[in-house]
């Protein structure tokens, strides 16, 4: 019976019908809240076709299969990716992930896969969970910056594929034209992507006006679109989905390029101007400044760390 379920779900998943939740052969029941353990092997929680957010995110908080961390991060995905979280199930000990893909397919993915990493092993190969192992920091209130401490670097290449596109071209595709503090920039129009930076943008035009000292970080822009891995890896980096812009490279700094330099060194990121930081940080974006490896003139939409 398991392998049978097993089957049906992997197939389901990736087809265009749904979780198999709804799918259980007959005479069987769905797991029951507080009935005990389920099955390991069983399709767990499942969106019904045509179901809202709200009513699954009621389902989501009533099952008690998934530990309260998981389901507390699975709550961050669900709202800051609305009409995308597709199901849970629990294959092998594995905790697996559907989201709702750019064609209407639904992906499986490895949400937590229970295994105790090393920095290294995080960054080459997160599950979705990993990506949210470092919270976003409010302030620059530390005297020194953590070894390794990057929230915003993590990403699961699945994931942002199923949200954003999969390809060069399925991207590029995706993409709308956002005029940015002068300048007419290229961004993903997926999840609000766009509609944030065009936010940002709006706001940081009016603080020109205010603090003269942010117009040169907005005067020149390194650019939001291009397919490509990151410097010195195989990972794409977020500008692949278009969901990263580069303010003036001129007064950026990157971790990279500076390896005699102190990556917990403070000063670099209270010198870059908090104004900037935080507009857009209110509209969804992490900022490079925040991490240990740092890159300074990057910001990155990632809402779940502000979901
Ligand atoms: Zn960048």
């Amino acid at each position: 019976m398991k392998v049978v379920n097993r089957r049906r779900f992997l197939t389901t998943s990736l087809g265009t019908a749904g979780f198999a939740f709804g799918g259980l052969a007959q005479g069987e029941k769905p797991a029951v809240p507080g009935k005990g353990a389920p099955s390991p092997d069983r399709p767990l929680l499942a969106r019904q076709p045509g179901e809202d957010d709200a009513s699954f995110e009621r389902k989501l908080l009533a099952v008690d299969f998934l530990p309260p961390a998981q389901r507390k991060l699975a709550l961050l995905f669900h709202h800051a990716y609305p009409g995308k979280l597709e199901g849970f199930q629990i294959l092998d000990g594995v905790t697996r992930v559907g989201f709702r893909t750019l064609h209407g397919e639904i992906s499986d993915l490895i949400f937590e896969d229970g295994k105790a990493k090393t920095f290294e092993q995080r960054e080459e190969t997160p599950d979705l969970a990993d990506t949210l192992h470092d919270s976003y920091p409010d302030r620059l209130s530390q005297d020194s910056w953590p070894e390794n401490f990057d929230p915003g670097r993590y990403r699961l290449d699945g994931f942002l594929k199923c949200i954003y596109g999969a390809s060069e071209s399925e991207v590029a595709a995706q993409l709308v034209t956002v005029d940015f503090c002068g300048h007419k920039v290229r961004f993903n129009k997926n999840n609000q992507a766009a509609d944030a930076l065009k936010a940002a943008g709006t706001e940081l035009e009016a603080l020109k006006g205010k603090i003269p000292a942010i117009r040169p970080y907005l005067a020149e822009l390194g650019g939001t679109f291009t397919w490509r891995p990151i410097a010195g890896t195989q990972r794409l980096s977020a500008h692949s989905y278009a969901i990263a812009i580069d303010l003036n490279p001129e007064l950026g700094g990157y971790w990279r390029w500076e390896k005699n330099g102190n990556p917990s060194d403070m000063v670099r990121r209270r010198k870059y101007p908090e104004e900037i930081v935080r507009v857009f940080e209110k509209h969804g974006f992490v900022w490079g400044g925040k991490w240990y490896h740092f890159d300074l003139m990057h910001f990155e939409y990632r809402p779940e760390f502000f979901a």
